[in-house]
């Protein structure tokens, strides 16, 4: 995500800080003063233990969370990819919400004892309407509670929440994947307009930021799911072009533009006695006519970095790759030969053919 920097690692995930974050401590300090900043640190610690729960499930199922983000209304931790079944879901889901309920349960005692009951007891109180605020508060409990609130939170149905996420795992065991995280897509859409409009009307700035956050990650991820349920039916030998280009390490840009005109490719592979050496996509070649002109050849060009997908190869794994490289297209391999080369666009036009939503 832009603007974040790396706070820490923890069991091989790195946590980052959205720069925004500093906003938050700024407020809460103007405000509050040392005691803010406690406050803030306290509950982002707990935020984080959430996430890390959700990771550690994850990583049992085989997917590796790479990051933990922190934004000034919540953590998101980033999976790669969606669970293949939705027992799995529902356990990742579950396990952030859990974890907190864990921390209300095994805390109270020592709290308890630490604070005395009404100290404890006054941020309930105070939620539940059973007291007034005073401007007064006791960090610890305040930090304390936090995890209840972390708890019943995520578990509002507002999907990508957790809530949502449970639920889509449940709708999955009655119909396709694809159909439950439409509706569980649309929850979240209204349930964002209920923050929006409960934030709008009680002036409270985070439950609008969340509402557009939701609204715009379910959007999101529905259309993700949408195109990778769609995709995912159909191969690279489905739809790979009949007749493809090739140049070599010292074919000029100026020779590549025309080729680029006259068929229509935009992606070359850079092959040198059948073997490939390198490969030339759009990207490259409008950069480097801006910046270089077109003397160059295609071996100053080329990325060595970009794999070959092989002819059998599933399409939402083939734009699973191209994402991670940076590429809208690859090499298409058979029998250890260069057949061709597949495109994002190409993937595009079987979701947009096929695709019955
Ligand atoms: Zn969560």
């Amino acid at each position: 995500m832009k603007g974040t920097f790396r706070l820490t690692k923890v069991l091989g995930i790195d946590v980052y800080v959205h720069i925004t974050f500093f906003l938050l401590l700024g407020f809460f300090f103007l405000f509050f003063g040392i005691k803010g900043l406690v406050l803030i640190v306290g509950i982002f610690f707990f935020v984080t233990i959430h996430e890390l729960c959700h990771s550690i499930v994850a990583a049992k199922f085989g997917i590796k969370v790479k990051s933990i983000t922190l934004l000034p209304i919540g953590g998101v931790a980033s999976m790669p990819e969606i669970p293949a079944k939705p027992y799995q879901e529902l356990l990742i889901s579950l396990a952030g919400p859990l974890s907190n309920i864990l921390i209300v349960v095994i805390f109270y005692y020592p709290v308890y004892l630490l604070l005395g009951e009404e100290t404890l007891l006054y941020p309930l109180k105070v939620i539940t309407g059973q007291a007034k605020y005073t401007g007064q508060f006791n960090v610890i409990a305040h930090i304390y509670w936090i995890n209840l609130v972390l708890a019943v939170f995520n578990m509002i149905p507002a999907f990508p929440m957790d809530g949502g996420r449970v639920l889509r795992a449940v709708l999955s065991y009655k119909m396709d994947r694809k159909k439950a995280t439409r509706i569980a897509v649309k929850l979240g859409h209204i349930f964002a307009l209920i923050f929006a409009y409960l934030g709008i009307v009680y002036g409270n700035l985070f439950l609008l930021l969340i509402a557009v956050f939701i609204y715009m990650a379910a959007t999101s991820e529905g259309l993700h799911v949408s195109v990778t349920e769609t995709i995912k039916n159909y191969r690279v030998k489905d739809i790979l072009p009949e007749k493809y280009v090739y140049i070599n390490c010292r074919t000029s840009l100026t020779k590549i533009l025309e080729l680029v005109f006259h068929t229509h490719q935009e992606d070359y592979p850079v092959l040198e006695d059948g073997r490939l050496k390198g490969f030339v996509t759009r990207k490259e070649i409008v950069r480097t006519i801006h910046e270089k002109g077109k003397d160059v050849t295609a071996d100053y060009i080329m990325r060595k970095d970009i794999p070959t997908v092989k002819i059998t190869e599933k399409l939402h794994v083939v734009q699973k790759i191209m994402q991670s490289y940076a590429t809208h297209a690859l090499p298409v391999k058979k029998n250890g030969e260069i057949v061709g080369i597949v495109t994002l666009d190409d993937i595009n036009r079987v979701y947009v053919m096929m695709n019955e939503d």
